[in-house]
């Protein structure tokens, strides 16, 4: 019997709550497919859990989303319901699952948004499918909430990064930052080239301090859906600079594609209730995540490049 589960635990999140949360029950998609019922019936069969942090999600780059929209839109509600269908049916006490800053609105009329812009415009094409997938999450728990009184709460964490997150030709832009900076020093290289023109707004989250906020809302209890992510909003040029600087690069010249997409332009959220709930929550400054995670993967990072 476990207490506490964790659907989605081999990604990246789940490799960071897993050092605050050794004891937990940490589940891949090897231990069955979340988005087949009998898979997720069994698994909640096998483990009777107490509480679950629901991590499991399809997630992608703009264009996986662009190519497979109806996978993203299709498996992340099979998973979610089944998740979600599953805790009803065992009487588990406490959900904590995530949304994602990406499925907010395209474009909104002020910034930073609150969680209550969460439905008030369509999420960026781009993300269409995953956007509303995600979107319904927040619905679904919000009405096992009215129907059946249940503890169940989500968080909605901007873009994170973190030494565990993939490095490959699959990374997000904070990951491939720091690769190809690993890569030029190794190379003598002296500049990089980034996708897009430089002038998209981002706020980058240390992961671990995501899973220090999914434990204290695991212990407490509180019940809220909140953002989480970090006041600093960075055009992509000034994380460049930054990276380039906490990782001793100072010198490498930063090239921009502009025929390649930007993406969607801001995304930005307010923390105010996350800091009602948690008035201590001090984010990791992003040179200083950026520092310990090339810290961790320079080593595996330069043994590639040769
Ligand atoms: P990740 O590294 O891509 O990991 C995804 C996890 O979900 C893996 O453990 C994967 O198992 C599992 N999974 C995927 N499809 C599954 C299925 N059909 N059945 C069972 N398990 C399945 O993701 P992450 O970055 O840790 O993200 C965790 C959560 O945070 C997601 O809900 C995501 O939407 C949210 N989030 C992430 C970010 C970010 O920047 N990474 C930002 C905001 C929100 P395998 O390893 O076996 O494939």
């Amino acid at each position: 019997m476990a207490e506490i589960l964790v659907t989605g635990g081999s990604g990246l999140v789940g490799a960071s709550l897993r050092k605050f949360l050794p004891d937990a029950v940490y589940l891949s998609s090897k231990d069955g497919d979340l988005t087949r019922e009998q898979d997720a019936a069994a698994i909640f069969d096998e483990h009777q859990p107490r509480a679950i942090i629901h991590l499991a999600a399809r997630v992608g780059g703009i264009m996986a989303n662009i190519a497979e929209p109806v996978k993203f839109l299709n498996d992340n509600i099979l998973l979610n319901t089944h998740v979600l269908e599953n805790c009803r049916r065992l009487g588990v006490e406490r959900v904590i699952a995530l949304l994602s800053t990406c499925v907010y609105p395209d474009e909104a009329e002020h910034y930073p948004m609150s969680e209550d812009d969460l439905h008030s415009g369509m999420p960026t094409p781009t993300n269409f499918g995953y956007g509303y997938a995600k979107r319904l999450l927040a619905v679904q728990m919000k009405t096992y909430r009215e129907q059946y009184g249940v503890s169940w709460n989500y968080l909605i964490p901007s873009n994170l990064y973190g030494e565990n997150d993939h490095f490959d030709e699959t990374a997000h832009f904070v990951p491939a930052l720091i690769a190809k900076i690993i890569q030029a020093k190794r190379a003598g290289s002296d500049s990089i080239t980034l996708f897009g023109d430089g002038t998209p707004l981002r706020q980058f989250l240390y992961v671990d301090d995501l899973s220090r906020v999914i434990l204290h809302w695991l212990g407490t209890g509180v019940d809220a859906d909140v953002n989480v992510a970090t006041p600093e909003n960075f055009s992509i040029r000034e994380i460049a600079e930054i990276a380039v600087k906490a990782c001793d690069a100072e010198g490498l010249r930063i090239n921009f594609d502009a025929s390649k997409p930007n993406g969607q332009f801001r995304k930005d959220v307010s923390i105010e209730r996350l800091i009602e709930v948690m008035p201590d929550f001090r984010p990791t400054p992003l040179a200083e995540g950026i520092r310990k995670t090339y810290d961790e993967v320079y080593d595996k990072i330069a043994d590639n490049a040769g």
